[in-house]
């Protein structure tokens, strides 16, 4: 059975039985928080319950690495649209130990897009159309050092307000320890 199909059959019965129930609330934060983590399968249950986070809580946001790949991509878009339409008053980006994205290989993931049926050519014209894939494709050397590209990205971006704290994390994907790499509310950070 495809999982999309199981997922679909066990949602009848989720509906039926008023599953929904005990998470309905609004789209407010109430911890008036914004969480940038990774989309990491280890954290999906584990970073809420390891910061006490439920529904209605925060705007969680993810991708590959809680990376602001762009100051105009969709995750600082994001991140404006929870600071000025839904109250979040501070943000907190969550890397974790042993993450994928560092040391990423833009060249192994083209070998591989090449098996799968893209054909060489695509390469050549993204290249001459000046689409710089080993910059786009890339990861960060450590975790760390990918939180704090992050937080600089969010904290010096021009649309957002100057006193808004941003602060770096670190969770073991293992144990959920939280750490402080950066803290949003030193002046140091800012
Ligand atoms: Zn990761």
């Amino acid at each position: 059975m495809k999982v999309i199909n199981e997922i679909l059959a066990f949602n009848s019965e989720f509906v039926a039985r008023d599953g929904g129930a005990p998470f309905r609330t609004n789209q407010f934060p109430d911890k008036k928080l914004v969480v940038l983590t990774c989309m990491d399968t280890r954290l999906t249950e584990l970073l809420p319950q390891a910061m006490a986070i439920r529904n209605g809580d925060v705007k969680l946001l993810k991708n590959a690495g809680a990376i602001v790949s762009h100051p105009f991509g969709s995750v600082m878009r994001s991140i404006l649209v929870a600071v000025y339409e839904l109250g979040a008053e501070e943000i907190a980006v969550v890397g974790h130990h042993g993450c994928g994205m560092a040391g990423l290989s833009c060249s192994r993931i083209i070998d591989k897009a090449k098996n799968r049926g893209v054909s060489t050519k695509v390469f050549d014209t993204l290249s001459h159309s000046g689409i710089d894939l080993r910059a786009w494709l890339a990861g960060f050397d450590t975790p760390e050092t990918g939180v704090r590209q992050s937080v600089h990205t969010i904290r010096n971006h021009p649309l957002l307000p100057p006193d808004l704290p941003v602060h770096g994390m670190m969770i073991d994907p293992d144990t959920g320890k939280l750490e402080l790499l950066m803290d949003g509310y030193a002046e140091d950070s800012k």
